[in-house]
């Protein structure tokens, strides 16, 4: 508990795993796996998409019960301390309690647990009486916890890239080894089960872990290049595989012999939002699969493709059906990991390419496609299909290394992606992540006037700020944002965030945003890239703008890097240089 208390505290990321290596020194392998859930706010890996929906309604009541207060001075206390684990802290406080049973770690996960899997009839009463119980038994301390892991507010501010260098140095007394756990996770995406081998079986095992069906591999992602010069360059005098870069939402598919699921970018499970992509690939005469593919609008009177934001209506919970009718989409397959119980994840790109062809001869695809693809060697070519692929509305070109493995989780010139040019002065749009704000004035009064954004730093796994931003937002964004952001709002700046404006209010660094700029400029005030151009200088905007799209399907993760906006920095001057 105390640990909890350090780590809600501290700025520090060094101090934070610190925290997190003496914790899991006490932690018995035998639940390892539910000790690193629970610090990452969960219960299960997110694939599995358990959630514990309780209402604040039933919370509010549970707390009640706990207490043996009466509902209405719970909901003022509410009202005072605007969270509702501060509130039952501060409730039980005043309680004479006699602690019936011991709080276990065990205990609160099993109770959980029960709590999420609760639904049908009668399932509301079930929970109410278990997340009571649980809060009647705990400290009020504990209960404080409790009550902010329930509603997703207990903010440790813990990212996998601490826990993993915790995992290193408590079992391995090595922060080196941090490689081997991150591919492990990189693989199956779950860094419980991760954990719980290290812990039981050591590192050895760790290492001989497989891609497993129905556990989402961790994407592959690419480098961004400037120009089909630079593309080229990247090839180092070989041939590229260049594709159309489609603008739809990336989708693992995992077949299995009795199910299909779908999980997006961000590993989440999507398959009941495309019962009709399911359909399809149940019809497959194949047993076991994994693909990864673009699901696609498309215009069903001219197959044409729609924009990323037509897509977005599929994501919807319920009127799942109609969706289907009104933004019927076509999946375009471009890679293949895994055949009938074989890896096929070390194979080189077009040999994985050449399977997916074999199969698609075989098969009726019906909705389902291959990826145009074109082996180039140099930039007329590339030009012509980047011209090309424009015209029928994608987003520009992801040219890959014919012999390149498919490595999970990394970002690396083995693929890299030409997008369009836009309207704005610099070639490109950028995705930032919100990490603060300041409260508007005058019209904007009650809402927000000015957003502080983030580029992520990969080495350090810090957020750096690189601009404010204000202008792009309509009054529906503004609200929007007033609302979703208070759901992540923090007293303090976040340990991850690197800054030296002063905000009003600061954030997890979650939500991703997209936003165009007239150019990069050297800054004194934001640290992002600090020192790289200039000594004591970071890199700022100039005049950034909201585009109108947040990247809900990015993670701040794979935000535009600070190491991007450098060389973004650099082009630019040898641009300004030349002309
Ligand atoms: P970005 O989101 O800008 O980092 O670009 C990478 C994304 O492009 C991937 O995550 C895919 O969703 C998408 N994409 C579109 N077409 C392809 C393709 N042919 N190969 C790989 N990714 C693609």
């Amino acid at each position: 508990m105390d640990t909890f208390e350090n780590m809600e505290k501290t700025t520090s990321r060094l101090a934070l795993t610190d925290y997190l290596v003496e914790l899991l020194r006490k932690t018995p392998a035998s639940i390892i796996d539910r000790v690193v859930y629970l610090i990452q706010g969960k219960l299960h890996p997110d694939y599995e998409g358990v959630e514990l929906g309780l209402a604040e309604r039933l919370a509010t009541r549970a707390i009640s019960l706990a207490a043996g207060m009466d509902i209405s001075f719970i909901e003022q206390l509410y009202r005072k301390t605007g969270d509702l684990g501060d509130t039952v802290g501060k409730a039980l406080q005043s309680r004479n309690q006699k602690i019936s049973e011991k709080m276990t770690v065990e205990r609160v996960y099993q109770t959980l647990d029960k709590t999420a899997n609760c639904i049908g009839p009668g399932s509301q009463e079930t929970k109410l009486k278990l997340v009571s119980s649980l809060l009647t038994d705990g400290s009020s301390r504990e209960s404080r916890y409790i009550m902010k892991f329930i509603m997703g507010t207990l903010r440790l501010g813990i990212a996998e890239y601490t826990i993993i260098d915790a995992l290193a140095v408590c079992f391995t007394d090595n922060k080196a080894n941090r490689t081997v756990i991150q591919k492990a996770y990189n693989i199956s995406s779950d860094l419980g089960t991760v954990a719980k081998i290290l812990a039981r079986d050591g590192l050895d095992s760790l290492k001989s872990l497989r891609v497993t069906l129905h556990k989402p591999i961790r994407p592959m992602l690419a480098e961004r290049v400037r120009n089909a010069q630079e593309a080229i360059e990247r090839l180092n005098g070989h041939s590229g595989a260049v594709e159309y870069k489609l603008d739809g939402e990336r989708v693992q598919i995992h077949k299995g012999r009795n199910k299909v699921e779908l999980f997006s970018r961000r590993l989440e499970n999507i398959t009941k939002h495309y019962p009709d992509v399911v359909e399809a690939i149940q019809k497959l005469k194949i047993g076991e699969l994994i693909l990864e593919a673009e699901i696609v609008a498309v215009n069903s009177q001219t197959n044409e493709f729609l924009p990323f934001q037509e897509l977005m209506h599929r994501r919807r919970k319920h009127g799942i059906e109609q969706a289907v009718e009104g933004y019927p989409v076509v999946i375009y397959i471009f890679d293949i990991l895994y055949l009938e119980s074989k890896d096929l994840t070390s194979l080189p790109y077009l040999k994985r390419r050449a399977i997916i062809e074999n199969i698609a001869i075989e098969q009726n695809f019906d909705m389902l496609a291959l990826v145009h693809q074109k082996i180039v060697n140099n930039i007329e070519d590339l030009e012509k299909q980047m011209s090309r692929a424009i015209e029928i509305g994608c987003e520009g070109l992801m040219i890959k290394q014919p012999t390149s493995v498919y490595r999970a989780g990394a970002r690396e010139f083995a693929w890299t992606k030409l997008k369009r040019e836009y309207r704005s002065d610099l070639a490109d749009t950028l995705d930032l992540v919100i990490v603060g704000a300041l409260y508007g004035r005058g019209r904007r009064v009650g809402k927000y006037g000015a957003i502080l954004l983030a580029s992520y730093d990969a080495d350090s796994d810090i957020f750096r700020s690189t601009c404010k931003v204000g202008t792009g937002f309509t009054d529906e964004h503004l609200d929007f944002f007033y609302k979703k952001l208070e759901e992540i709002q923090l007293p303090h700046r976040h340990p991850r965030v690197d800054t030296r404006m002063h905000m009003d209010v600061w954030f997890e660094p979650k939500i991703v945003i997209e936003v165009s700029a007239s150019e990069i400029t050297l800054s004194p005030s934001h640290p992002a890239g600090l020192g790289a151009i200039r000594e004591k200088y970071g890199l700022a905007l100039r005049f950034p703008k909201f585009t109108g799209r947040i990247r809900e399907d990015k993670n701040p993760e794979d935000a535009t890097a600070v190491a991007e906006l450098v060389s973004m920095y650099k082009r630019q001057l040898r641009s300004v240089k030349k002309s």
